[in-house]
């Protein structure tokens, strides 16, 4: 494979869309060797394959305001690769999102997936829709309406979205009743639903949970736990808040969160019920913190979450929101490992650096594939029928977020023994994805 020549190449086809260069560029250097060693991946043209989403479907989506004005939305659902099974990732709502953000969060998402064991595509979609600061009523009316398009796309063998950015249990329990209106059935075709309309336990908390599950692995590899550890987190969202539980629970501090204002810094250890009842249930600012916890301090940089001294960092929020300075800082106050909550948060350069800092870097599509896990298991009790208990959930969580633990340190160990989690994250889930397109054939 000439890595540098299929680089320019794509970035030429696919012009402004720098997070998928950036998340496409990590998975080449990963799996260089592996490639180059089979030569049956370049004979099928496997690298040309993967790159490119199996289709693309974009849709306008109007809607009327509390104030009686029609707005239009762009929608976008990009189903990236069905090789292991249907379609299977997130709708995300932001401002800021364009094609390219749901071309790099699809890629991702396809050696995620396949990463957890489960048999799950990967497809990625949403909107440039902002739910902030709109109404219940106007959140609704906008589901309703993506729904309208959306539904002859998707389905419970076919594509099966989940939650993201901006789209939590509200935004869910809105599409999933549009979809069913429209086709008069009560199926699966959405994850993240409610415990009571076909839910699963512990999928709320899937994604910080399992990333601390692994974060604790890293930790007993390398003769230590959580006990007593500095955590600091970025993000106050879903991610974020379980996350920062489940540190708790495992007797670790957390001393930092955000939002994109800025961050919270509290020396005494976050209190999680106050921030739940922040950003859960008021949908406020994370600012407000300080105005009930006085020795707290706020800095509208939320950048400072990475300047505050802690054994363990965990970027929850968005992505390229750890750049090398914070890693450079990170690294300066004894920070022993960066995994990932949210996607692709780690700039390129600040995974160069941390790995070669010898720094404990585990990147999102191990980090936070607990999510997924939990949505695939979502699926399997929907398509039985029945419901598993909340421990019986979350013990499979933890002996998946362990398999994945043990395929980066497999496909990522070197020669020194340092175990590089991106490169064996990457070399897993490619392996797997790419023997199966061969076995399909040409399609
Ligand atoms: P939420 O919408 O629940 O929370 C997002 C958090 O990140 C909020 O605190 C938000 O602040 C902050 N944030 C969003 N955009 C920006 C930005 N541009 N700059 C700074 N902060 C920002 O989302 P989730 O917690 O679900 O998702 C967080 C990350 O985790 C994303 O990268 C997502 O793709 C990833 N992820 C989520 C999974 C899930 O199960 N939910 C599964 C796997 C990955 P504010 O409130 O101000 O917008």
């Amino acid at each position: 494979m000439d890595k540098t020549k299929f680089l320019n190449q794509l970035k030429k086809q696919t012009p402004n869309e720098d997070e998928f260069h950036q998340a496409v560029t990590e998975v080449l250097e990963s799996i260089e060797d592996v490639y180059n060693d089979n030569p049956k991946f370049e004979t099928n043209k496997i690298i040309e394959r993967i790159v490119m989403p199996d289709r693309i479907i974009m849709f306008r989506v109007p809607w009327m305001d509390d104030t009686g004005e029609i707005q239009v939305n762009q929608g976008y659902r990009i189903e990236f690769n069905s090789a292991i099974g249907p379609y299977k990732g997130g709708l995300r709502f932001h401002p800021d999102v364009s094609i390219g953000t749901f071309k790099f969060l699809g890629f991702e998402q396809v050696f995620k997936n396949a990463l957890t064991t489960l048999p799950m595509g990967g497809g990625k979609g949403g909107s440039n829709f902002d739910p902030k600061g709109k109404s219940d009523n106007e959140v609704m009316r906008f589901c309703q309406s993506f729904m309208t398009e959306l539904y002859r796309h998707v389905g419970p063998e076919t594509d099966v979205p989940a939650g993201d950015i901006g789209v939590g249990g509200r935004e869910i329990g809105f599409l999933f009743g549009q979809y069913k209106r429209i086709v008069n059935r009560f199926e699966g075709v959405l994850t993240g639903k409610g415990i009571n309309w076909g839910g699963s336990w512990i999928r709320k908390e899937a994604t910080g949970y399992g990333l601390v599950y692994i974060t604790q692995h890293w930790l007993t590899e390398h003769g230590t736990d959580l006990k007593g550890k500095r955590v600091a987190i970025s993000g106050s969202g879903n991610v974020a808040i379980y996350a920062a539980e489940k540190v708790m629970q495992l007797g670790g501090k957390v001393i930092t969160m955000s939002d994109s204002n800025g961050c919270i810094i509290d020396e005494e250890g976050i209190d999680l019920n106050l921030i739940k009842l922040i950003k859960e249930i008021e949908r406020g600012r994370i600012r407000e913190y300080i105005e009930t916890r006085y020795n707290a301090q706020y800095s509208k940089d939320r950048n400072d979450v990475w300047k505050v001294k802690c054994d363990v960092a965990l970027p929850c929020a968005t992505q390229n929101e750890l750049d090398v300075e914070s890693a450079k800082i990170l690294v300066s106050n004894g920070c022993l490992m960066v995994a990932e909550g949210a996607n692709m948060p780690v700039t390129a350069e600040a995974v160069h650096y941390l790995l070669h800092q010898k720094v404990g870097m585990i990147p999102g599509k191990a980090a936070n594939a607990g999510g997924v896990a939990v949505s695939g298991l979502e699926m399997t009790q929907n398509s039985m029928k029945l419901q598993w208990t909340p421990k019986e959930v979350d013990d499979r969580l933890y002996h998946i977020m362990s398999e994945i633990h043990d395929a980066c340190v497999k496909y990522g160990k070197r020669e020194d023994g340092y175990v590089d989690y991106v490169k064996g994250a990457n070399v897993a889930g490619f392996l797997k994805v790419a023997n199966a397109m061969i076995d399909q054939g040409l399609i």
